[in-house]
């Protein structure tokens, strides 16, 4: 049977497990030991299977080995650096953390909001190898490991209305996730992945660190995406593989021509895009530039990632299509609950073992959320002879500016707190690279003299960058949908702004 706890994924194996650019390698064994004794630190500071710990890292191999560590033995709770102190604050409390983990000595607002909240504070100190890292001056008692069942990792979601839900994800979903990654692209010992997605994200954690372990291969964690860096990493690090999104892609598509000698060397076996649409065009010239195939995915943080995937050649890749079901089961529902023939248009949903139990304190959303043991995915999609998915659309409300997700409401909230603001509506509009970008549409107090720009720093103040409205309307009403109702779906397009921005 595939191993189910994180310990057991990495047992047996040998070689280098965890890289970054310029560092040495972390070879398996001392990995396993790494995580051993985080796990005895952690006992020590009385942390075991079910206490949430939460992670403010730089990305980096000490961010991927924190997850492990952390995952292993209690409940990692990565939190984006980026987050203000407010956002910080709402996250610790919302998941009941017991400790904050930290690099040693970093400035961030996460070490205020903890301190505001009591939540004890541990720094992370590192050695010469990548990922080798300790807590500073813990003790050590005998580890807690978490079995099959135990949350290993919890992430929010950005749901439609204000309150993130929390994602609790078994150990056994994160290893059966990793697992059938790892059988989509082939993954073995012999494969290095370039990371350079955010380790607070799932397809980070899980694409590229979880699934390279889970194959006995190694994964090289960069500070981040980079595109002024890819072509120097490919020739010092000489990955076989990377997995980012479609801006990504795009960004080093770019850079491509000015690097044609690196690239000539550069063998990569293939490119995993997913979290967001990839245009075709943009798979092709990948694939044009770097001779390997590129293969598109479908992930979601509830599905601890991977839903459907293209196949490796020689079976086909369908352009614009995310590929067959690739782990969990997929079928299409129509909004009544029930299963439609193959060709029909419904929403996507998903049952199986990497598929979380269920939202964390929230019946209402699992109740929504659940039917007849499906996972309700709230895109829209279907399937055709061959079992390939072509999303459709969304049926929620969440704003996908290039992977990031964004919650709509969040940003309102934020925004009707300003005393010129009567009324906003933050939307969706379209961006030639993002996918998405964050817009809203304002009405403000009678008299009040607010512009777009005082209200974007307004919103800057209170919320991380990404999530701030790239463009801020100030109208006189706000357009109504066909039933008088407010409607973030379609109001760029009524609001003359859904032609893609050139340039932007
Ligand atoms: P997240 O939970 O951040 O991974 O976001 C999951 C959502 O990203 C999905 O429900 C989709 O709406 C979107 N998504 C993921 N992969 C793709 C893809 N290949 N094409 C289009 N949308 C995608």
């Amino acid at each position: 049977m595939a191993p189910s706890t994180l310990p057991d994924l990495l047992t047996g194996r040998q070689g280098p497990a965890l890289g970054a650019p310029g560092r040495a390698d972390l070879d398996y064994p001392s990995l396993a030991a790494v995580i051993d004794r985080l796990g005895r630190q952690l006992a020590g500071l009385g942390l075991g299977p079910g206490d949430a710990v939460a992670l403010v890292l730089p990305n980096g191999p000490e961010a991927a080995a924190a997850f492990l560590a952390v995952a292993s033995h209690a409940t990692a709770a990565p939190l984006n650096p980026a987050y203000t102190e407010e956002e910080f604050a709402f996250y610790l409390e919302d998941l009941g953390a017991k400790r904050l983990i930290l690099a040693a000595g970093a400035e961030t607002p996460a070490r205020a909001a903890a301190t505001r909240l009591g939540v004890p504070i541990s720094a992370v100190e590192s050695g010469a190898a990548a990922g080798d890292i300790v807590l500073t001056g813990a003790a050590e008692a005998p580890a807690r490991r978490n079995g099959p069942g135990d949350d290993a990792l919890v992430l929010h979601t950005s749901g439609t209305t204000s309150r993130p839900k929390i994602v609790p994800l078994t150990a056994a979903n994160i290893c059966a996730s990793a697992g059938h990654i790892a059988q989509s692209l082939a993954l073995g010992p012999a494969d290095r992945c370039l990371n350079m997605m955010p380790l607070f994200h799932i397809h980070g954690l899980i694409a590229a660190v979880l699934s390279s372990l889970s194959a006995g291969g190694a994964v090289t964690c960069t500070h981040g995406f980079d595109a002024l860096k890819f072509f120097g990493w490919l020739g010092e690090i000489r990955p076989s593989w990377y997995s980012a999104v479609p801006t990504m892609h795009q960004a080093i598509l770019t850079r491509a021509k000015r690097n044609a000698e690196t690239l000539a060397q550069a063998k990569l076996r293939l490119i995993r895009s997913s979290s967001a649409a990839l245009p075709v065009p943009v798979l092709e010239a990948l694939e044009a530039t770097f001779g390997c195939p590129v293969i598109e995915a479908y992930g979601m943080t509830e599905a601890a990632h991977q839903m459907a995937a293209n196949p490796l050649p020689p079976a086909p890749r369908k352009p614009g299509t995310v590929g067959v079901a690739a782990g969990p089961e997929v079928a299409i529902m129509d909004a009544g609950g029930a299963l439609l023939p193959q060709g029909a248009v419904g929403e996507i949903v998903i049952r199986g073992p990497n598929v979380t139990p269920g939202y964390r304190n929230n019946p209402k959303a699992n109740a929504e959320n659940f039917t007849e043991g499906w996972f309700r995915t709230g895109d829209q999609g279907e399937i055709d002879p061959q079992g390939y998915i072509t999303i459709r659309g969304r049926l929620k409300e969440i704003i996908n500016r290039g992977g990031e997700k964004i919650s709509p409401r969040e940003v309102d909230d934020v925004l009707i707190t300003h005393p010129d603001v009567a009324q906003v509506v933050t939307f969706a509009m379209p961006h030639r690279m993002l996918g998405e970008d964050v817009a809203a549409a304002v009405v403000l107090e009678e008299g009040a003299a607010a512009d777009a720009r005082a209200l974007r720093a307004f919103a800057a103040e209170r919320l991380a960058a990404f999530k701030v409205p790239a463009r801020i309307e100030i109208l006189t009403e706000i357009p109504k949908g066909a039933t008088g109702k407010l409607q973030r779906i379609g109001l760029a397009e009524k609001l003359g702004i859904a032609k893609p921005e050139h340039g932007a």
